[in-house]
């Protein structure tokens, strides 16, 4: 069960406490090793540990984050930003239309079911909205997971300009435009939003298993590759040096990834909007990844959940989409942190790959 934000500040309060970080991210588990082949089994403890794009990226940026992220669930008060949430309106879309396609339907059905889709996400519905099961009612009678149609909280009807916000009717239109842009896509699609594991690393003290959310996998003709929408503003080329892409390529066993780019801007024509650029790797540098940054990360984690000290960096407060979501609270003094926390966050799903958030 989700804790309560006092009980979470009682636990931040107790400075000196070990903190739960990533229970379910760390595991002992006793593993059964030969230590020399034909020699004598023994039984050693090892950690297992599970990491997502995600959560290694905030390992990456920020100890302190981390823990306020992944370990105590605090999630800003008043929800997703407007980019996320316009990402997510266009995930939901583009998941349900190739969903319809792989299901075999029409692509004109295929289309209205995906907008059906979208202004349900617009709308949001009201029988899985913060949905909680009982005895009587064990899951939602809409037949939805819980909070998939949350509705949108910070996108106005239409563009805005101070602040500056995209509108849901033009994310909708840009949707509208991508699909006659891509009337004759010969790509075939094969699943949609599929969560992938594998094993990446094991050595004498941990084993870690990498999880990766694929929005689609398709065949290009020239193959089976991941693909993953990027939905933006402004036109930047994208840049390979990404765990999200590295990751999806190692779940795939392949060394390419797909950029399926939806541009928001309106001064742009279509061919300069939507952009699938590749992503190519070489087998070294994907060796690199799990052999060394991943594993270099993983030791990181367990050190900073074993002493209950999570370092702060403050390279990353400022990002390139605004400041980091806890940066008043960094901005407090110590003492008035916990203030800052109540007042603005609150406790949110613990992290689980299953509902990772889109851009
Ligand atoms: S504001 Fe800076 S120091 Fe604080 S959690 Fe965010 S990145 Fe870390
Ligand atoms: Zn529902």
């Amino acid at each position: 069960m989700n804790r309560t934000i006092e009980e979470i500040l009682a636990d931040i309060q107790k400075a000196q406490a070990p903190s739960n970080v990533v229970e379910s991210v760390i595991k002992d588990i006793e593993s059964p090793v030969n230590v020399v082949s034909q020699g004598p089994t023994i039984l050693i403890v090892k950690k297992n540990i599970i990491l997502d794009a995600t959560m290694l990226t905030g390992l990456m940026s920020c100890g302190r984050y981390t823990d306020l992220r992944f370990n105590l669930s605090l999630i800003p008060q008043g929800g997703k930003s407007n980019s996320l949430e316009c990402g997510s309106l266009v995930h939901k879309i583009l998941e349900v239309f190739y969903g319809s396609l792989i299901n075999r339907h029409k692509r004109s059905d295929a289309i209205a079911n995906a907008m059906t889709a979208g202004e349900m996400y617009i709308k949001g519905c009201q029988f899985c909205t913060d949905f909680v099961p009982s005895d009587e009612i064990p899951k939602p009678i809409c037949n939805h997971p819980p909070n998939e149609y949350p509705g949108m909280r910070n996108t106005p009807p239409d563009n805005q300009d101070k602040p500056k916000r995209i509108g849901w009717r033009h994310v909708l239109a840009t949707v509208e435009e991508y699909f006659e842009f891509y009337k004759s896509d010969f790509w075939v699609p094969l699943e949609v939003e599929v969560v992938k594991r594998k094993i990446i690393f094991e050595d004498d003290e941990i084993r870690i298993m990498w999880k990766a959310k694929l929005d689609w996998t398709g065949d290009t003709n020239d193959g089976i590759f991941p693909m993953d929408h990027k939905t933006m503003s402004q036109n930047r080329p994208t840049l390979d040096l990404n765990n999200q892409f590295m990751g999806q390529c190692i779940v795939m066993d392949t060394r390419r990834v797909f950029i399926n780019k939806v541009g928001f801007q309106t001064s742009l024509k279509p061919e300069e909007k939507f952009l699938r650029p590749p992503m190519s790797y070489t087998a070294d540098r994907l060796l690199e990844f799990v052999s060394e940054t991943v594993p270099y990360w993983a030791y990181q984690l367990i050190q900073y959940n074993e002493t209950g000290y999570w370092p702060v960096n403050h390279t990353n407060c400022e990002g390139k989409y605004g400041n980091c979501m806890y940066a008043d609270v960094c901005k407090a003094d110590r003492h008035m942190r916990e203030e800052e926390l109540k007042l603005n966050f609150v406790v949110g799903q613990k992290w689980d790959i299953d509902n990772l958030e889109k851009d």
